[in-house]
């Protein structure tokens, strides 16, 4: 029997004509969200019952709070019940249509003004009235816990509604949704079970979801009690010192569904006035083709509100993977307003603290853990200097260089600087392939000197920073004759060799000096001036899939070995047939020792050496 009410008309259309339409209009594509703005008031009303009976303003009873989320499928309705604080008449008018109705007008006021369509985080603030995206009528039945009587509202979708008193029921709140053409899709219990998911896997309350199939039984036949869609107390907001590693990984492998373990962690929880807790967990990303982006969700109190949002986040952090639970975020206003709100980047500055904390003590407590990790974090790391120089000085002691040394794997920047500084002036030699520059390699360690191998897309850039910060010089090794590689003996000058080599290699202003290397097995080698190199490599890398017609090498500078025997017989052959095809060998092979030989020089490299193998036959 409905209690003694009289019956109320309204018309929420004389005050705001167009609200219905545009709701549907403008946030047609993210429709979904009317789930979550739903449950989370549910949440709300259950929170704020929690909060009164601390207070001793209500007395609990056995029952759990819960939320349920119907869907009756006969009767096309999605229902959400909660047993929070409920509603009286008054309420319902005063909160459901007036401060609703002007909250979602004032959204969509903000909204309309925006040129960006997605202007607003998650479309946050929309609140109650997004039910109408998806519903044609929406019906709410309440009893507030004052047990002031129950009441029933209803609005159709041009916004007329009646309250009327309604038959005594139990606590809370039931939202009542008649899906419309528009929702039609949350008749099927997958896709509602899936915003419910997405949005609402850590709200804090238990959600039940019935969609009117049988519950499961148990092997004797009983039912097996409904488990909640939710865990409501995730993770991050447990205490870091009360979580285990094993709870670490399993809460990783159930948000981001991975089956591989991640490298580490951090458990962020920073307190007043900035708020904010997260888990930030590094996945391992060893293979080219993992995908390099990884994803941090936002949260507002539990409550999902989208994925990698760069406002919040550097974006460099978005190649890791976590949860960011952050509610003192304004998150209805737009992006630009997060761009610039001094609060986004106390916290962003924060993240990136506890970052490069975590990453200099596994480095100063676990170097050789450190070490396992740094091909997956290399890029990372990288990208985050190259992105945030505040993030480059803080890890800059923790930075690695691998080797291209059998005995050891790693150098830091700052330990290559200290050797380079003592033995070299500062230059750091470094090669790109371990196969191809494999000649140059051996010549620099055979005299000691530490080879860098710098193989990621980021290296040129990252060297430069490096070299702009520590006043010091990367080098190729096939840039320039380390002193390290030369020996005694005097250097020989001779016009004729040079005209020979110029001729041989189709260059005519081919740079073509001696030097008097240490090794005397090795006739010549092709060295690239590094600044030219570099330039080329960028030009490469800019111009990606279209031809990029390689610059004559008039960079490059052959240097004659004058203390190898090949050389000095070189000078003295007077056949001019032998000494070209000699010379012309000598270059092919500098060429070879340097870079891949393109289709045309390898086919004359082939040529000359069968020459060459057949005049040496003959002369048996
Ligand atoms: P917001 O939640 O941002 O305040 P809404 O439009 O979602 O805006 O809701 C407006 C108000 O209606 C809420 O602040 C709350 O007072 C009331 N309300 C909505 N849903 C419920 C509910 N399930 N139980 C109790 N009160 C509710």
């Amino acid at each position: 029997m409905s209690n003694d009410f009289t019956v109320k008309n309204g018309g929420i259309s004389v005050e705001t004509e167009h609200i219905f339409p545009v709701i549907k209009k403008w946030l047609y594509s993210e429709k979904e969200i009317f789930l979550r703005e739903l449950v989370s008031n549910a949440c709300d009303a259950v929170t704020k019952l929690k909060r009164l009976s601390s207070l001793g303003q209500f007395e609990e009873d056995d029952e759990a709070y819960r939320i349920t989320v119907t869907l009756d499928k006969d009767e096309k309705t999605l229902t959400v019940t909660d047993n929070g604080i409920g509603m009286s008449a008054e309420e319902l008018e005063k909160y459901i249509c007036n401060i609703a109705l002007s909250g979602a007008m004032e959204f969509i006021q903000k909204y309309e003004q925006g040129d960006e369509k997605s202007g607003i985080i998650g479309h946050f603030g929309l609140g109650f009235y997004s039910a109408f995206m998806v519903a044609d009528t929406v019906e709410v039945w309440s009893k507030s816990f004052t047990g002031a009587p129950a009441v029933h509202w209803t609005c159709d979708e041009a916004g007329s509604y009646t309250l009327e008193g309604a038959e005594d029921r139990p606590r809370g709140t039931s939202v009542v949704l008649h899906l419309s053409e528009e929702g039609k899709e949350y008749l099927e219990s997958a896709n509602v079970r899936s915003v419910l998911n997405k949005y609402c896997a850590f709200m804090p309350v238990a959600i039940f979801f019935e969609d009117g199939s049988e519950p499961a039984k148990d092997e004797e036949g009983n039912i097996v009690p409904a488990e909640p869609i939710n865990d409501t107390q995730p993770l991050w907001m447990k205490p870091a010192s009360e979580c285990t590693e094993e709870e670490y990984k399993e809460f990783y492998r159930q948000v981001f569904g991975d089956f591989r373990e991640p490298l580490f962690w951090i458990h962020l929880n920073a307190d007043y006035p900035l708020n904010f807790k997260g888990i930030l967990y590094f996945p391992p990303l060893r293979s080219e083709y993992d995908n390099m982006e990884g994803q941090v969700k936002l949260y507002y109190n539990q409550v999902f509100v989208a994925d990698n949002i760069k406002e919040v986040i550097p974006e460099y952090l978005l190649m890791l993977r976590g949860v960011l639970d952050c509610p003192e975020l304004p998150l209805n206003v737009s992006r630009s307003y997060l761009q610039n709100s001094g609060y986004v980047s106390k916290i962003s500055a924060h993240i990136v603290k506890k970052v490069a904390d975590k990453l200099n003590s596994l480095f100063n407590t676990e170097r050789e853990k450190y070490e396992g990790f740094w091909e997956d974090i290399k890029l990372f790391v990288e990208y985050g200097c190259l992105r945030d120089r505040k993030f480059y000085d803080r890890v800059q002691n923790s930075l690695l260089l691998p080797l291209c040394d059998d005995e050891k794997e790693f150098e830091t920047v700052e330990e290559a600087l200290e050797a380079a500084k003592e033995s070299h002036e500062g230059k750091l030699y470094y090669a790109t392939d371990k196969v191809s520059q494999a000649q140059y390699i051996s010549l620099f360690r055979e005299r000691g000197i530490q080879v860098y191998l710098l193989t990621g897309p980021l290296e040129m850039q990252y060297m430069s920073l490096i070299e702009d910060s520590k006043q010091c010089k990367f080098l190729r090794i096939d840039a320039d004759i380390a002193d390290a590689l030369k020996g005694d003996g005097e250097v020989m000058e001779n016009e004729a060799l040079v005209a020979l080599f110029q001729k041989v290699s189709g260059n005519d202003q081919l740079k073509v000096t001696f030097e008097a290397l240490a090794d005397t097995a090795v006739p010549a080698l092709l060295n690239l001036s590094e600044q030219s190199r570099r330039y080329e490599d960028m030009m490469r890398y800019y111009s990606r899939g279209e031809s990029f017609a390689m610059p004559a090498m008039t960079e490059a500078t052959l240097v004659l070995n004058s203390n190898s025997p090949l050389i000095r017989k070189l000078a003295e052959v007077t056949d001019e047939g032998a000494l070209e095809n000699a010379a012309a060998q000598i270059w092919s092979l500098s060429l070879l020792a340097q870079r891949q030989l393109t289709a045309e020089e390898l086919k004359s490299f082939l040529r000359q050496s069968y020459q060459t193998l057949g005049n040496a036959l003959e002369r048996l």
